[in-house]
């Protein structure tokens, strides 16, 4: 069990696979520079709930 870096929920193994390494690899610049991601260590890790959670966050902050 690892509990997520954003809500602090306790998660499965297979449900925080995401992590700070992960993400950069992943995402574009515009999420790697959100707050929160900045925020994160190496080994933090992120629930897939969080992660959907951001991407809207973000999605919505490049349209403006
Ligand atoms: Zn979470």
């Amino acid at each position: 069990m690892t509990n997520c870096f954003v809500c602090g929920k306790k998660k499965e193994d297979h449900e925080v696979w995401w992590n700070k390494i992960a993400i950069c690899i992943t995402y574009d610049s515009e999420f790697q520079n959100n707050e929160i991601i900045s925020n994160m260590s190496d080994k933090s890790m992120m629930c897939h709930a969080c992660i959907k959670t951001m991407e809207k966050k973000v999605g919505e902050k490049n349209k403006l």
